[in-house]
């Protein structure tokens, strides 16, 4: 049997955050109807950060946040966990769309991230946080040209960056794929466990008077209930609310302002058995431990864990299904998993004894702005954050605070940024969708194999403002 197809054999499918000891009771759902001040929706991280965001600004308030299966289950329990400050999917994006308030998004990243991982503190979460920064890894000559320039140009700007030439890379992990390596330190960048975070934040609000959580608790539509409140129907029964924060990101809404607003794109990873100590030594990276990224568009992103595995994911193995797919046969990709196999054996040959423990996928949800889209309706009574494309560990937080501002919890000048103003193009209608993103990611495959050389296609997008880069 081929090497890679052996190594996955017996990967159970399950992500492997979920695969812990760490994984709380879940809570009953709803089952009477309800009443409170603020309804969240959704048990991911911008829900919980949501809650507990409302919880402090207004230490009276009556929460209930439902969950249609568990508390992270959704993106936040299945990512990568790759922690950063960067808030709008990184520089480029923002010069694209934000120049003028660049700095200040700088500032407010750094701010979010220092208050998160105080919380972390301040409650004492252990979310196997490192603060290892983000390593982008050239794999061709060509792109170490163009990273290199980067550098310069980071360098230049004041950024705590650091080059690496081929030989320096492989010095800090070795792999005969690496070109170059460009380290962004970036203060308190770092990696989670980003399911363990999840559950943190859920043991912290269970333990805050005035907040309830109902989980296998699905949210079927909303409606307004007089001038003042607001009705959700759900699975158990009817909640009646002053405030609905709507944070459901990549999942169909039934609001069609959200709904057009992202689609959902699988992305999958493969996860090895911990390393021993020889198999780390081979690699050399279990002393640098830097979270690591691939120089490219369609971009691998692999990480080592606490107990010392690697988590691999991304490269080309993602997916937009047609009219928005999100069941969870689509986790079941066996080709995805075995071309991620066999590119994590081109990574690392010397790993050739390694086996995986686990695959799995899950949901990004992709703006077209490519970060996140802040929205109110209702009169102020409805709020959302959603869309944070793939970069939504950190930034969700700050999704979480937009959202509940917009719903009156100490509103500040935050509001007023063309960030939370500016209003994000709808995506197209089904097939123009479809073929879109499926066009498009060819493209970026093939300016991949062009040393990121972008063809006529994402040269009309980039104009449009609508290119994608890493
Ligand atoms: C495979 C993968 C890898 C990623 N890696 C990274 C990374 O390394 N770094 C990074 O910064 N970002 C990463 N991201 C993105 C990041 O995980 C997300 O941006 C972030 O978790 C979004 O959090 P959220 O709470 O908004 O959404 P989610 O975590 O998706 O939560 C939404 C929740 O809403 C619930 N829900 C939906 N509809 C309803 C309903 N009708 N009723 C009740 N509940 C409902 C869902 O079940 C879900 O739990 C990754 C995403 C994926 C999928």
């Amino acid at each position: 049997m081929q090497q890679h197809l052996e190594a996955l054999q017996n990967a159970k499918a399950c992500p492997l955050w979920h695969d812990s000891e760490a994984m709380p009771e879940v809570l009953p759902p709803l089952a009477a109807d309800e009443k409170c001040e603020l309804l969240i929706v959704g048990g991911g991280f911008t829900g919980l950060w949501a809650a507990l965001q409302a919880k402090e600004r207004r230490p009276d308030a009556d929460i209930i946040l439902i969950e249609q299966t568990f508390v992270g289950d959704g993106a936040s329990g299945r990512c990568g966990g790759f922690l950063s400050s960067d808030l709008a999917h990184g520089e480029t994006n923002v010069s694209h769309r934000f120049s003028a308030e660049a700095d200040r998004l700088e500032k407010l990243g750094k701010q979010n991230m220092k208050e998160l991982l105080e919380t972390l503190e301040r409650y004492n979460i252990d979310a196997h946080y490192e603060n290892t920064g983000l390593m982008n890894v050239a794999l061709n000559p060509l792109a170490t040209v163009d990273m290199h320039s980067e550098y310069k140009q980071a360098k230049a700007g004041g950024e705590d960056v650091v080059w690496f030439d081929q030989d320096s890379v492989r010095e800090q992990v070795n792999s005969p794929a690496f070109f170059g390596g460009l380290w962004y330190r970036r203060g308190q960048d770092g990696v989670i466990d980003p399911a363990r975070l999840c559950w943190g934040l859920k043991d912290v609000l269970l333990n805050q008077p005035g907040v309830r959580i109902f989980e296998g608790t699905r949210l079927l539509g909303v409606e307004p209930a007089g001038k003042e409140s607001m009705k959700a129907n759900c699975e158990g029964g009817v909640i009646h609310s002053d405030k609905i924060l709507m944070a459901t990101n990549a999942f169909t809404s039934s609001i069609g302002k959200i709904r057009r607003s992202v689609i959902p794109v699988w992305d999958y990873q493969i996860a090895t058995e911990p390393l021993t100590g020889e198999q780390l030594e081979k690699i050399g990276w279990g002393k640098s431990r830097h979270a690591l990224a691939d120089f490219s568009n369609m971009f691998h992103y692999f990480r080592i864990t606490k107990d010392n595995r690697i988590t691999y994911g991304g490269g080309a193995a993602v997916r937009y299904y047609f009219n928005r797919g999100i069941d969870e046969k689509f986790a079941e990709v066996p080709d995805l998993y075995e071309q991620l196999a066999q590119e994590f054996f081109a990574t690392f040959p010397q790993l050739d004894d390694v086996k995986f423990s686990h695959k799995w996928g899950g949901i990004i949800a992709t703006s077209t702005r490519f970060c996140m889209v802040p929205g109110v309706a209702y009169d102020g009574r409805l709020a959302w954050s959603v869309g944070y494309t793939g970069h939504g560990v950190g930034a969700s937080r700050f999704g979480a605070r937009i959202g509940i501002e917009l719903l009156g919890y100490q509103p500040s000048d935050i509001l007023e940024m063309q960030f939370v103003t500016a209003k994000a193009l709808p995506w197209a209608p089904e097939p123009f969708r479809w073929l879109g993103v499926r066009f498009t990611q060819n493209a970026l495959i093939k300016a991949d194999k062009n040393g990121g050389k972008r063809g006529l296609w994402l040269r009309f997008l980039d104009m449009l403002g609508l290119g994608f880069t890493c």
